[in-house]
């Protein structure tokens, strides 16, 4: 579904991003782990283009993003075309970043409706669908600030879902969670793996990774250090990652 070559970004003279190369199959769930400031976030950002790396290119479904070749060069492709490719990834941050002034149903129609220019009462009734996907079907007419942080942040993910996505994307979904409300969000994204939604997911949570995951990536220094297997990643005497999942058990 998703390849991605080469991928290097720099803030300044810092390097955030060193040639790091991701290649992900359909179906495929693939946790990224790694110590703050590793590069995970600069990582997703730049597979769906928030950031432009300087190097490498990033191909969904065989199509290249974010430019088109011209007279044998490669062009950048301009905003409006650049975000109708992004919606071929969904993303989920940290942060759940609703509209507040909207309400939780009119939150997940929105894209179907002003992007995809989607009918009006089926993109209502496919959202309260993919909201009782996530549990929240009673909840569609509150608006997000009467709700917990978890669901708030299983709204934005029935919400990138609306899009449907090639494959999703999610930036330590739960680390900004209290600690009871990370399991309903884990739930909803272990049913979504479950459901053969393509998924990179940066997290810390081991059991999620180790249960859910077929693949972990383990980031340091803005390069990639390991990648294997989930079972075999968990039993790798590779010392900095070991060192590092034995910081966060
Ligand atoms: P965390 O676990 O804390 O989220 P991370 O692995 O996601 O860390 P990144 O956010 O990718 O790390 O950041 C990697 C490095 O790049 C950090 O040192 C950060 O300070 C730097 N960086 C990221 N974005 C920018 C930016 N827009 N401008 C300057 N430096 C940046
Ligand atoms: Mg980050």
């Amino acid at each position: 579904v998703l390849e991605a070559h080469n991928l290097t970004k720099t803030f300044g003279d810092f390097q955030a991003l060193n040639n790091v190369s991701l290649d992900i199959e359909a179906g495929e769930v693939v946790c990224i782990m790694g110590p703050s400031g590793s590069g995970k976030s600069t990582l997703l950002r730049c597979l769906n283009l928030l950031e432009r790396p300087e190097k490498g290119a990033i191909w969904v479904d065989n199509e290249l993003i974010g430019y088109t070749p011209k007279h044998g060069k490669l062009i950048p492709l301009g905003s409006k075309k650049l975000a109708s490719q992004r919606t071929a990834m969904g993303m989920v941050f940290q942060r759940f970043n609703l509209f507040t002034n909207r309400t939780v149903v009119e939150n997940v129609m929105e894209g179907p409706v002003q992007v995809l220019k989607r009918d009006k009462k089926a993109s209502y009734q496919r959202a309260i669908d993919l909201l009782s996907k996530v549990g929240l079907e009673d909840q569609a007419k509150k608006y997000p600030s009467a709700l917990s942080g978890g669901q708030q942040q299983r709204v934005a993910i029935a919400r990138a879902l609306s899009m449907d996505p090639k494959l999703m994307l999610f930036d330590e979904p739960t680390s900004a969670l209290d600690p009871e409300l990370v399991g309903e969000v884990l739930k909803v994204m272990k049913n979504l793996a479950r459901s053969g939604m393509t998924m990179v997911v940066v997290t810390h949570e081991i059991n999620f990774a180790r249960e859910v995951s077929d693949r972990i990536v383990f980031m340091e220094d803005g390069e990639k250090q390991l990648e294997m297997p989930t079972s075999e990643a968990m039993n790798s005497d590779h010392p900095r990652f070991k060192k590092f999942l034995d910081a966060v058990l």
